[in-house]
């Protein structure tokens, strides 16, 4: 891990007095829930549902809550087998897709199309067969004659053995299932052990009943007592692999996810703090378990040094995504040291979040719904804990990071009609809407940083944010038991709606430092176009990234007819498939791709950006990712009407010996027109995933396809004929079509092959230059380009004649100085023309 300057300043603070109190709930904190709760139905609900939740756990005892924890001695899997089946009903059950109860099914999954349970041994009996003096299982001890199928307990059974897991592993041969090594992270870990910590804990605070606190400390000095023994890099699997990418260090689970296990962790020992520090019977339960633990005193020492000490000590260990360890690391400092470490922990926060906005507001971590809205979520989080503690914060952070404020418009202005993002990099699943806003986790305290956001700043976004969260409503807001004055938020934000309404207006929009841009219709929020202008990230966070500069994207009719393939496909045995890889690579995207390569990185611009009116344009460029002279693609987006446009696309490369323009579009049965095609052998390797290749010379200057769209997720009601009509004009190009793979999430084995069309051109002299020209028409019903015609002999001013209905003429031209439109009626009078020039 490249260490950031903010871990080296949170581990060069030094230690200051011994905590004395909870620091972010203390008293008066908790006895505003207690009023709260009092005063306010939705404050009562959650106070309500903060008791049922613990109930269970409340319910156990000391001791049965002591032996839930688990020792490092049996092998921690991620996964029971990432690319496997059930071996019941051998049908495919990858990833995360075995279902795990730990309450209704203690120590067992379940397959989740058979709902045969495994293992089939009474693995508890077994376990508590093994267990040493410290209550610690050790397999040497476990009494093995307990290894049996429970359903069939004679030997002589030839299902004697069925389904039966040591700890490590039911065994078929080659094959492992890794049952009780996943169980224990998402079953024995996440449901009992840590649910429990943090429901009691809560509990307590809007409670302030100590049986909440003391049930909870009993559950945090036993995973103490335990936790620096658990090393994920050495003990734990991922993908069936140990050490997996060198060895992914970590706690109980690998270090992604035990950044967020020790928030929660170090949270609850703060949350509990005051309910337990002077609890005799604690220490009087905890003593008869290990007779040094004599008071409280000793309880805390084991609890700080084991947990909170030793994450400060070994950050590899919580090492995530930015800045989720950076965040574990202030707050348990904070918990440990506040408030005497005030001034060090504000520029601990100002170096965390100017990292996190860097990149047009976000960490420029790629994965657009996905990776990119973790910052902002986190940041978020972090926020509004700390903005309780320190109210001057909030403004300090503001105004030395001015880009905090475009933090959470990002994913707004990304948002197509708050239906579609436009998916760069790992995220999503292929054509599918998201319809939840990402970049937020709308709960309480998030609410009530909205409130002090729009206070500071004065934007109606953060209430517009706050009414969407709330499903388009103020009552209930902020939902946050804690809040000083819920009442007066709840107004705030009804007042801002009825100035403001209750969405920003959305026009097209470009992330230069993100590198990416939206082209939108004036008036159909639903109508849009997208260009992804970068592939390698250029700032300090390179990953989550796809080889897809100059990618396309495009919306109408209510569907994504140009859809990114989406999240890499990890099922089929982790990150280093080919089908994994093939999401990332350049063929996946509807760019150009250069002598069958993927693309090389580099600088990348925006050269022409012009909006607003009924010519729209984006033109970028970035020759580096070829290593070649010219890498520019002009993008034009034309509005017929209220609802209709359409796309002229110049694609300008220089360099290398073979260029292919790739356009896929979503379902849909192709239809193509213009050239008369035949089957050949593959393009390129078979690396990458396509198919059914065939190919052909066009008859005349055009071919082209029309894609009849299939609306497989019913997403448009009642359906439509919709089509994409792609029509290409390239001179001396060679027309194919083929078929790409892709499948229907990162989790499942369904697998869809694309129709997509190429235009290639080749030279055997090493430097070809290639201006390729096409137009998209996105249509329902009849095509919105009736003729199309080009003008032009040389390529240099690429200039095209198109005829709308009505004999409507659009005459385009496209050139070094930019795109100019003129239209002209039936009798050839000029409607009007538009010029989108400049930079
Ligand atoms: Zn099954
Ligand atoms: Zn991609």
């Amino acid at each position: 891990m490249k260490r950031t300057l903010a871990l080296w300043l949170l581990l060069a603070a030094p230690l200051a007095a011994e905590k004395r109190e909870s620091v972010f709930y203390p008293l008066a904190v908790r006895d505003r829930a207690v009023v709260n709760a009092r005063q306010h139905g939705w404050a009562a609900a959650i106070r309500k549902k903060a008791i049922a939740d613990a109930a269970r756990w409340l319910r156990m005892s000391d001791d049965e809550l002591w032996r839930e924890m688990f020792g490092p001695h049996i092998t921690r899997s991620h996964m029971v087998w990432s690319s496997g089946h059930c071996p019941a009903c051998r049908r495919p059950v990858p990833m995360y897709d075995w279902q795990i109860d730990a309450w209704a099914h203690p120590w067992k999954v379940r397959c989740p199309h058979c709902n045969e349970l495994f293992p089939k041994n009474d693995f508890e009996a077994f376990y508590r067969s093994g267990l040493d003096e410290r209550g610690v299982f050790d397999p040497k001890r476990a009494d093995r004659t307990l290894l049996f199928n429970t359903e069939h307990p004679t030997p002589s059974d030839p299902f004697y053995r069925f389904g039966v897991d040591d700890g490590e592993g039911y065994v078929e041969g080659e094959k492992r299932w890794r049952f009780i090594g996943a169980y224990l992270l998402y079953g024995q870990w996440s449901q009992r052990i840590e649910a429990g910590l943090r429901n009691l804990a809560t509990a307590y605070t809007v409670t302030g009943d100590r049986a909440y606190a003391h049930k909870a400390g009993v559950l945090l000095d036993r995973i103490a007592d335990l936790w620096p023994s658990f090393d994920y890099a050495t003990q734990g699997l991922v993908y069936e692999r140990a050490r997996y990418g060198g060895g992914v260090a970590g706690y109980v689970y690998y270090a992604i996810t035990s950044a967020y296990t020790v928030m929660r962790l170090v949270s609850a020992y703060d949350k509990i703090f005051d309910g337990i520090r002077d609890d005799t019977s604690l220490v009087g339960f905890l003593r008869g378990k290990d007779p040094r633990k004599s008071s409280f005193a000793a309880i805390q020492r084991n609890i700080e040094t084991n947990i909170l000490h030793h994450v400060l000590e070994n950050p590899r260990q919580i090492r995530t995504n930015y800045p989720g360890a950076e965040r574990t690391l202030a707050l348990t400092r904070t918990i440990l040291e506040w408030p005497a470490n005030r001034a060090q922990l504000r520029s601990d926060l100002d170096e965390i979040v100017r990292k996190g906005v860097a990149v047009d507001g976000l960490s420029g971590e790629k994965g657009l719904s996905s990776y990119a809205a973790i910052a902002p979520r986190e940041l978020a989080e972090i926020l509004a804990e700390y903005s309780h503690l320190d109210p001057g914060l909030l403004p300090y952070l503001l105004e030395r990071n001015p880009k905090l404020r475009d933090t959470y418009r990002f994913h707004v202005d990304m948002w197509i009609n708050r239906e579609y993002y436009p998916n760069s990099g790992d995220a999503g699943s292929f054509a599918r809407k998201l319809l939840e806003y990402p970049a937020l986790t709308f709960n309480g305290p998030v609410y009530s940083l909205l409130g002090r956001l729009a206070r500071v700043t004065r934007d109606p976004l953060y209430m517009q944010l706050a009414w969407m969260g709330n499903g388009g409503r103020a009552e209930g807001l902020p939902h946050d038991i804690f809040a000083e004055d819920p009442a007066g938020f709840a107004a705030e934000v009804k007042a801002a709606i009825s100035r403001h309404g209750p969405w920003p207006a959305a026009a097209s929009v470009n992330k230069k430092e993100w590198r990416i841009a939206i082209l939108r219709h004036r008036t159909d929020p639903g109508s849009a176009v997208w260009l992804d202008y970068d592939s390698v990230p250029e700032g300090d966070l390179k990953s989550h990234y796809h080889f897809d500069a100059m990618n396309l994207g495009l919306y109408f009719g209510g569907l994504n007819l140009l859809p990114e393939f989406g999240y890499p496909a990890v099922q089929f045995g982790d990150w280093h498939t080919p089908q994994a890889i093939w999401h990332r690579k350049t063929a996946a995207h509807n760019t150009v791709v250069v002598d069958g390569r993927d693309q090389a990185g580099g600088p990348t611009e925006c050269t022409l950006w012009n909006t607003g009116g009924p010519l729209q344009v984006i033109r970028a460029s970035s020759p580096s990712q070829i290593k070649g002279s010219v890498y520019e693609r002009t993008i034009a987006m034309i509005e017929t009407g209220p609802t209709g446009y359409y796309v002229f696309d110049v694609f300008r490369v220089q360099g290398g010996k073979e260029h292919a323009k790739h356009t896929h579009t979503t379902f849909a049965e192709p239809t193509v027109f213009g050239v008369r095609l035949a089957p050949s052998p593959p393009l390129y390797d078979p690396g990458t995933l396509m198919r059914a290749f065939q190919t052909g010379r066009a008859a005349g200057p055009a071919w082209g396809v029309d894609w009849k769209i299939e609306d497989k997720y019913g997403y448009v009601q009642p359906p439509r004929d919709l089509h994409l009509r792609y029509t290409d004009l390239t001179r001396d190009a060679e027309a194919y079509t083929a078929e790409s793979w892709t499948v229907a999430s990162a989790t499942s084995t369904t697998e869809y092959w694309i129709p997509t069309a190429i235009v290639r051109r080749r030279s055997d002299s090493g430097d070809l230059a290639s201006t390729f020209v096409g137009l998209l028409d996105p249509y329902q019903g009849q095509p919105q380009l009736k003729r199309i015609a080009r003008l032009d002999q040389d390529d240099a001013a690429v200039r095209v004649e198109v005829e709308l209905s009505g004999g409507i003429r659009d005459r385009l031209l496209s050139n070094a100085s930019g795109v100019t439109l003129e239209r002209r009626d039936a009798e050839g009078k000029v409607i009007f023309t538009a010029s989108a020039t400049g930079r």
